[in-house]
């Protein structure tokens, strides 16, 4: 099967290895929760620019590239390698791409079938910067199971018949917003549910 997987927060700790980053630099103490409620609204960041700028800047530390993947990362998709053929579907800039690479290079080279960014472009129409959807990629590369950590990707691939896994809800969401996720969109809290669910999704396609 052809499987795409998201990149921040689903193989690495991305947010939270940011924030302590962040905070270190900034002498703050943001956490995960407080975060993930106001995002942008951090000291220091005025703009979306800005907000961007300081993501990029990290992308390029030692702290990024140290980063360790999420608990049994590495083998469940080694595993998987062997029998699915694996697509990186990731919302990173094209820009700092060569961190991407460099991160997988260093801890999971050789497993994925290709890495894919996001494309921003400008749409003259609407005079402002405009991108294709997750769901967008995902039909183009024929995916079949799509692995995320945002509710709105997935929602996005939901109505694209793509079977849709939510990973760690617990962690970046709250129970109102989770009671929303349509009972189609699976939740998982670890990989090992992730290659489970792989597993059953297989037997019924077989
Ligand atoms: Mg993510």
């Amino acid at each position: 099967m052809n499987i795409g997987i998201d990149f921040d927060d689903v193989i690495t700790p991305s947010i939270e290895t940011f924030l302590e980053w962040y905070n270190k630099n900034n002498n703050t103490n943001i956490h995960m929760k407080h975060y993930m409620e106001y995002k942008t609204q951090m000291p220091h960041i005025k703009t979306l620019e800005e907000y961007c700028q300081l993501w990029w800047d990290f992308y390029a530390t030692e702290e990024h590239h140290a980063m360790i993947p999420k608990e049994n990362v590495i083998e469940i998709l080694q595993k998987l390698n062997k029998k699915h053929d694996l697509h990186i579907i990731t919302s990173r800039d094209e820009k700092i791409q060569k961190h991407t690479y460099k991160w997988i290079e260093n801890n999971l080279k050789g497993i994925f079938k290709e890495i894919v960014h996001i494309e921003y472009f400008y749409d003259e129409n609407k005079n402002e910067y405009s991108h294709l959807t997750k769901a967008d990629i995902c039909k183009k590369l024929g995916i079949q199971i799509f692995i995320d950590d945002s509710i709105s990707n997935l929602l996005s691939c939901v109505n694209e018949n793509i079977k849709c896994i939510l990973f760690q809800p617990n962690t970046f969401y709250d129970k109102e917003e989770l009671s929303k996720v349509p009972s189609t969109i699976i939740k998982v809290n670890s990989w090992k549910e992730i290659e489970k669910e792989i597993e059953k999704l297989e037997k019924n396609q077989a």
